[in-house]
């Protein structure tokens, strides 16, 4: 059963990791698949070929998430090639990781501009299309550090705690036309992100994980295929920590 058959959906950051997994999840469930990442680059060209060979129409963007200029371009060009809007994924994020005292202005700022505005940039765009269309589903990329906190993370997890703000909040706004608004809150997922962590940290975050493993981008993106699909559409305000039942 192809459960996204019909959809069109908008991802940012897919150019590889977790935004391209799901991407892929995506048009493996019959979903059209408009994606951005910062530049138009082999990573960008080799996944809308993949999409493509799926048998659903893709196309990459170069767009930078963070710049409201640059999203409002992009979800315009998306409706002039698609149509339709039916999921967001606000995915494209970035860490700076320090901790306070070794913590400068511009990476609490490149973080908080890259993680959270883009939620705003996004979702702003396309909220007009989903109003009119009354249905969509917006999906934000949240994280347990967010919930939770981190020491060396305060800008990430500032970042990742204000989406859920305006995650419960667009939630509310939006409802009442059938716009349904998530996060999810990934624990340690094996990504580029997370590759350079020092071994001593990534031991660390392995003792708090009951199921004994780390995430892979697969378990993330079968989530996004749940909150994207009509599976959820009794769900929305929620923040899904998709983590491996970690306890930090
Ligand atoms: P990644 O670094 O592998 O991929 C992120 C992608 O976003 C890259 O392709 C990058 O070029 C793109 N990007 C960065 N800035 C952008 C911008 N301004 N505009 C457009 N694209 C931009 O990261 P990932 O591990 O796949 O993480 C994806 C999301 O999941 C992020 O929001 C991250 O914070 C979140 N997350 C990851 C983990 C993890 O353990 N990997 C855990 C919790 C949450």
């Amino acid at each position: 059963m192809k459960l996204l058959q019909g959809k069109t959906a908008v991802i940012t950051g897919a150019a590889r990791g977790i935004g391209r997994a799901i991407a892929i999840k995506y048009a493996e469930n019959g979903a059209d698949v408009a994606f951005s990442d910062l530049r138009y680059d082999d990573n960008v060209a080799s996944l809308e070929k993949e999409l493509i060979a799926v048998g659903v129409k893709a196309k990459g963007y170069a767009s930078d998430a963070s710049s409201y200029e640059d999203s409002e371009k992009f979800i315009e060009t998306v409706m002039a090639d698609f149509g339709r809007i039916d999921v967001l994924i606000n995915n494209a994020g970035i860490t700076r990781d320090n901790l306070l005292m070794r913590m400068t202005e511009a990476d609490w700022d490149l973080v908080i501009k890259i993680n959270l505005k883009s939620v705003f940039n996004l979702t702003k765009a396309t909220q007009r299309i989903m109003l009119k269309q009354r249905s969509g589903s917006i999906i934000n990329m949240s994280s347990v550090v967010g919930v939770e906190g981190n020491p060396g993370q305060s800008n990430y997890a500032a970042s990742k705690a204000g989406i859920i703000g305006f995650t419960k909040s667009i939630a509310q706004e939006l409802g009442s036309r059938s716009i349904r608004c998530n996060a999810i809150a990934p624990g340690f997922i094996e990504t580029e992100m997370t590759a350079n962590l020092p071994e001593d940290v990534k031991a660390d975050w392995m003792k708090d994980i009951p199921l004994r493993r780390p995430g892979t981008v697969d378990d993330v993106a079968n989530m996004c295929i749940f909150l994207g699909s009509d599976l959820s559409t009794y769900v929305s305000g929620q923040v899904l920590n998709v983590c491996g039942g970690m306890q930090l």
